[in-house]
């Protein structure tokens, strides 16, 4: 079948090639925007869910600093405050919650996505088009019409890591790139959860949240909420240190954070007279979650008021691992940084520009992911339409 010939083609349609897109459209100018699924932005909308936050109310150079991989998303082209600026020219208003997480007053992704998809009503979306195959310059595509070709003049890859991949992004372009000299680093699950086998006792805990703790791995701390879960511990807290957990770094949880340790001695040095254990804990440490904790992390416990409160303070987190990628929130690895220019074109694949998730940098959440997908695309898009531009110059 002859390709269809188009100025550009992204493929992808989460937030980075989104974002490619809105900077690819022009006038005159025939894009095509392919998905796998049924319907864009899958992940976006999941987001959205447990409430989308879209950024964080940091200065450019703080933000820069949470991220790690060898690719740097150069989030300073279009940082925190240009993301508000942008979702509030969409229409949608904006709040900051108090650790500087900035969020739709509606909290769901939904209302940003449709103003979104009405800013691109000149491009063309194709859905259920699943990118299998590359030959010189030609993309292929099966379609529910059959296989089809498109011959770009430039093109945005966006196609996800590889976590929820029930959602779209499932890494299947990960051999078709590395046949095409493209160098991806193998992807690893980011701000996911730990496995653990809870002790029978622990059992009824399951489904408790975990407040007011801080846990300390590899230099980081873990501030936020967690819960514990069937198959181990997740959530926020957590997914703050996930990173140099996942890279071997012993994690320890202070149960009281708010207290120092003299404070803690003096506690577990009052007699215990009739209490029971548990409650004389209790009576110490405020919270039967984080007792259940010390009496599952924590035994031996020391008997010695100082030790217990030492203990109380660096709890051994004893995990079996981190979950997979599959549910991770997001994932480490991808298009490596030597693959790439700064403007994101691939080396080995010149016209060829790529953008999000499918990068090689990693984050925690609190708005960091999005507003790397949206930064790279937005970078992603305008070289590609740079690109464009000067070959229509040299045709002249
Ligand atoms: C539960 C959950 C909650 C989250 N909450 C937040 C949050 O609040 N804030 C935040 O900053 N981040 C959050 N994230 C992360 C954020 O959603 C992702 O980082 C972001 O969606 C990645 O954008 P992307 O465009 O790179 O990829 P994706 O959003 O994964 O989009 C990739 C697209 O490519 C398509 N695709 C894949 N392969 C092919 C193919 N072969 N052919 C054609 N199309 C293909 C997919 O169908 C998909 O639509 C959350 C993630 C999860 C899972």
């Amino acid at each position: 079948m002859t390709p269809e010939p188009v100025d550009a083609l992204i493929v992808g349609a989460g937030p980075a090639g989104l974002m490619a897109a809105e900077m690819l459209a022009a006038p005159g100018r025939r894009i095509v925007l392919a998905d796998a699924m049924p319907s864009p932005a899958r992940k976006f909308l999941m987001a959205g869910k447990s409430g989308l936050n879209l950024t964080k109310a940091e200065d450019a150079a703080d933000f820069a600093r949470h991220f790690a991989g060898s690719v740097d998303p150069q989030t300073g082209d279009f940082d925190p405050r240009a993301v508000m600026d942008w979702a509030e020219g969409l229409g949608i208003e904006l709040f900051t919650g108090s650790t500087g997480r900035v969020f739709p007053v509606g909290m769901k992704a939904s209302p940003l996505l449709r103003a979104w998809l009405a800013r691109l009503e000149d491009v063309d979306l194709r859905r259920r088009w699943r990118w299998t195959a590359m030959q010189g310059g030609v993309f292929g595509f099966d379609t529910p019409g059959g296989p089809r070709w498109i011959a770009p003049r430039v093109t945005v890859l966006a196609l996800g890591g590889a976590s929820w991949p029930r959602l779209g992004s499932d890494a299947a372009w990960v051999p078709m790139l590395r046949d095409a000299g493209v160098d991806v680093a193998s992807f690893r699950p980011a701000n996911m959860g730990f496995r653990v086998d809870w002790s029978e006792p622990m059992r009824r805990h399951l489904g408790a949240a975990v407040k007011g703790v801080a846990i300390h791995a590899g230099g980081l701390i873990g501030r936020g909420e967690w819960v514990i879960g069937a198959q181990g511990v997740e959530g926020g807290g957590i997914y703050e240190v996930s990173a140099p957990m996942r890279d071997g770094a012993d994690a320890h949880v202070d149960l009281a954070p708010d207290l120092d340790h003299a404070a803690l001695a003096r506690r577990f040095a009052k007699p215990r007279g009739k209490l029971s254990l548990g409650n004389w804990l209790r009576r110490a440490i405020g919270d039967p979650v984080k007792v259940a904790l010390l009496l599952e992390w924590g035994q031996p416990l020391p008997k010695d008021a100082q030790a217990l409160a030492a203990l109380t303070k660096a709890l051994p987190l004893r995990h079996d691992g981190p979950m997979g990628l599959v549910g991770a929130i997001s994932a480490a690895g991808g298009i490596t940084g030597d693959a790439l220019t700064k403007d994101l074109e691939l080396r080995a694949l010149p016209g060829t520009f790529a953008a999000g998730e499918m990068l090689d940098w990693e984050a925690p959440t609190g708005g960091y992911l999005l507003t790397a997908c949206l930064a790279t695309g937005r970078r992603a898009g305008l070289a590609a339409a740079r690109h464009l531009d000067q070959s229509a110059q040299a045709c002249r």
